[in-house]
């Protein structure tokens, strides 16, 4: 199929922030008015072969995890057509019609799991570019009383994805659930609940799921009593330092130093784990939690603005 019919102009009125070598993040503005960000996150060795994207899903985003820059300031969901702007703007102003591979990662600004929205663009994601293998990263705190967008998870995954390119991921930041309630101020599953349902969507095809730790001193992760909840067989584990973000500043966060890292890597490999290390600035372009426009301030709530738990 020829290209330029594959993909509508980009439409975002967007603004480039240069943030640093290999990361361009993009401010927008939607329709309405409100300001999100965009990111092109792929590292410069791997330009040649594809392009890792971090779209946002919420305007500001009601979770208000302590380390975050975004949290707060919730104004409502992004519609699917709105993810799909931020795409093909990314797609068109980063060169990704001329890879194989096109990488898209929901970790911007907002709990996926908020927005059944999500589920609508990821149904349409793998038809939507035809020259390039599409895959997608759906990044989650796992709040209680979204089981209905997690089941839909699963559906989707086996419908659209059947070749293993939806990966989940859950942002743990801790083995111990008690500290973990304090750095992710929501209501949200328990360890063995997001055991339970990693294991299905694993097991329908793999990818492993991504547990995903933002290392910061003061945030306990023992290697051992993960091992015990979350089986090898199904999870993988990601740590990066915890993101340099204001609101990680003033809470104290401040991340581990690379020998604690080191040693907690050994760790968890000698568990079974398969560990994944980012470090680079790059390759926390994506990072929730990221936000480099102002704080979201107050302002006049989307018509999509529903109590986080409430299907649309
Ligand atoms: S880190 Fe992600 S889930 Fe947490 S408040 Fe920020 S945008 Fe929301």
């Amino acid at each position: 199929m020829p290209r330029d019919d594959c993909v509508t102009p980009p439409s975002l009125n967007a603004q480039e922030q240069v943030v640093g070598a290999g990361e361009r993040v993009w401010r927008a503005q939607t329709r309405d008015g409100h300001v999100i960000e965009l990111v092109d996150a792929t590292r410069p060795p791997e330009r040649a072969l594809r392009r890792v994207f971090g779209l946002s899903v919420l305007v500001g985003c009601p979770v208000k995890c302590t380390m975050c820059d975004a949290g707060g300031g919730y104004l409502g969901k992004l519609e699917a057509g709105e993810l799909f702007e931020q795409l093909d703007f990314l797609v068109e102003t980063t060169g990704g019609r001329d890879v194989p591979e096109l990488r898209v990662e929901l970790t911007r600004m907002g709990e996926p799991a908020f927005n059944p929205e999500v589920l609508t663009f990821l149904r349409g994601l793998p038809g939507r570019y035809p020259w390039a293998r599409v895959e997608a990263l759906v990044s989650s705190v796992g709040p209680a009383r979204c089981e209905a967008f997690f089941e839909e998870l699963l559906e989707v995954k086996a419908a659209h994805f059947p070749s293993g390119g939806l990966t989940a991921q859950l942002s743990m930041h801790t083995t111990d659930e008690q500290v973990r309630r304090t750095v992710v101020p929501i209501k949200c599953w328990g360890f063995d609940a997001m055991a339970a349902w990693g294991e299905r969507f694993a097991r329908a095809g793999g990818p492993k799921v991504v547990l995903h730790f933002p290392v910061a001193q003061h945030l306990p992760i023992d290697a051992s009593a993960l091992a015990q909840r979350f089986s090898p067989e199904w999870f993988a584990v990601k740590l990066s330092p915890i993101t340099p973000t204001e609101a990680a500043s003033r809470a104290g966060l401040f991340t581990a130093d690379a020998l604690a890292l080191d040693a907690l890597a050994q760790a968890l490999t000698e568990r079974g784990f398969q560990v994944v290390r980012t470090e680079t600035p790059a390759e926390q372009a994506d990072a929730c939690g990221r936000f480099f426009s102002a704080p979201p301030q107050l302002g006049t709530p989307r018509r999509t603005l529903r109590p986080h738990h409430e299907r649309d």
